[in-house]
């Protein structure tokens, strides 16, 4: 990609009423603009991440044999009422009407949606489990929207139903995924605590929460120096310092952390209420097993930068960055700019995702600032002084000293 061509270009000053970091830098570096509060359009480079993040999501849940699919965002008030949510969650939907009266919630969940759609498709036992996922929009009627894209109105979230013939089969399920996540935020470079909390308006059963210490987060959570089990605030009634009640050697120290995911177990209870009912070897009517596995995707997006970047920008782990390479054309005579676009050239062939900076209207300060703030792991600069000596100048974005690279073993040197 040419950056000449990116669209938006990078801002020099933070939006006013910007306070956390997630926001300032996504912002300014053109990943993320905001429509109001709690909405927000992902850019492309903020659509780059994105990607990522759901790939490595979708190869973890694909290997624990779910299926990808795709919900509704529209939903009737009617299946809201089988359970009762229509009232117990209206504190955090979005109601509407159409032109003849009906009334529609925007989605919150979709526990309701994805049970209306297993019922139907469900007879035997022989059709268990179904495990279904996707990524979609959720809408929620958050009081506070303050923290950049950490909390949204409208989000992005990737969200997995299990239903299961037994509670044995849905106990295993719930490690499989619960294994699946640490393997995603071990591949994001997330240090995850993992928590058990209460289930609020979802379910009475204790939930596991993964969440990661930064400064901003909203939660409070509460981890054993030794064992390093964490205790979310509203389960573990106790103080820092107190003795870890898990392993009983530790003490606990408070931390803030960020809420990336969230797994619940719902035994039966709400498909006994939506009647998902299939029948058994011997021929007995049952309700199924039914649990369901969140992880905010524009959470994550936020959550990465308030974790990884310095006061220059954004320093993106591989794995999720927007391009690999960030090539930077310094000076605009023809030598420069021809040995920059073979270069260009050279990497795309090769697949490199390269981010080229063949703007001819910046100076080299303007174009140094830019690579920091966008945050691409690996710079690589073409100069005057460095073609002078056969190379090019190459420089990893969480180092600070750069080295200069033989033109031609550019190539074995990152690919
Ligand atoms: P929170 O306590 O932060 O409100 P939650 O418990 O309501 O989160 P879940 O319903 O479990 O969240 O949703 C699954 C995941 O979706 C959460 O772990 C979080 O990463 C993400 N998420 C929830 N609410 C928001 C939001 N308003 N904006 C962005 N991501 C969100
Ligand atoms: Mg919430």
């Amino acid at each position: 990609m040419r950056q000449s061509q990116l669209f938006p270009k990078t801002k020099k000053d933070t939006p006013k009423d910007a306070q956390a970091i997630n926001h300032k830098l996504l912002v300014r570096g053109g990943f993320i603009d905001q429509l109001m509060a709690g909405s927000w359009t992902i850019l492309p480079l903020g659509w780059r991440v994105i990607s990522k993040i759901n790939q490595v999501i979708r190869e973890e849940m694909n290997a624990t044999g779910a299926q990808e699919l795709l919900m509704p965002l529209m939903h009737p008030k009617e299946i809201w009422n089988e359970t009762g949510r229509w009232d117990s969650a209206a504190e955090v939907m979005y109601k509407l009407k159409d032109t003849r009266e009906k009334e529609f919630a925007l989605s919150f969940t979709h526990e309701e949606i994805v049970l209306d759609l297993v019922r139907k498709h469900l007879e035997s036992y022989s059709d268990l489990p179904i495990k279904v996922y996707h990524f979609s929009t959720k809408f929620r009627n958050e009081p506070r929207a303050t923290s950049g894209i950490l909390r949204g109105r409208e989000f992005l979230m990737k969200d997995l139903y299990s239903v299961h013939e037994t509670q044995e089969d849905f106990w295993k399920y719930y490690e499989q995924v619960s294994d699946a996540y640490l393997k995603v935020f071990n591949r994001l470079g997330f240090k995850i605590i993992m928590t058990e909390a209460a289930g609020g308006v979802f379910t009475k059963n204790l939930t596991r929460e993964y969440q990661v210490i930064a400064p901003v987060g909203e939660d409070t959570v509460y981890v054993c120096n030794k064992c390093q089990t964490g205790f979310n605030k509203e389960v573990f009634k106790g103080t820092i310092g107190d003795k870890c009640p898990k392993c009983g050697r530790g003490t606990v120290n408070e931390n803030r952390a960020i809420e990336v995911g969230n797994i619940f177990p719902f035994d039966t209870y709400y498909s006994e209420k939506m009647k998902v009912y299939f029948t058994d070897k011997a021929g007995v009517k049952k309700p199924v097993w039914f649990g369901s596995y969140g992880i905010g995707i524009t959470r994550i997006l936020g959550s990465i930068v308030e974790i990884f970047h310095d006061d220059k920008g954004i320093i993106w782990p591989k794995e999720v960055a927007p391009f690999q390479v960030h090539l930077l054309q310094i000076g605009n005579d023809k030598k420069i700019v021809s040995a920059a676009l073979k270069l260009y050239q050279k990497l795309n062939d090769k697949g490199v995702e390269v981010l080229y900076d063949d703007r001819t209207d910046k100076t080299p300060g303007e174009k140094f600032m830019d690579a920091d703030l966008i945050g691409i792991p690996l710079r690589i600069v073409v100069s005057e002084r460095s073609l002078a000596k056969d190379c090019v100048e190459i420089k990893q974005r969480n180092k600070v000293k750069s080295e200069l690279v033989k033109t031609s073993k550019i190539l074995s040197k990152i690919v």
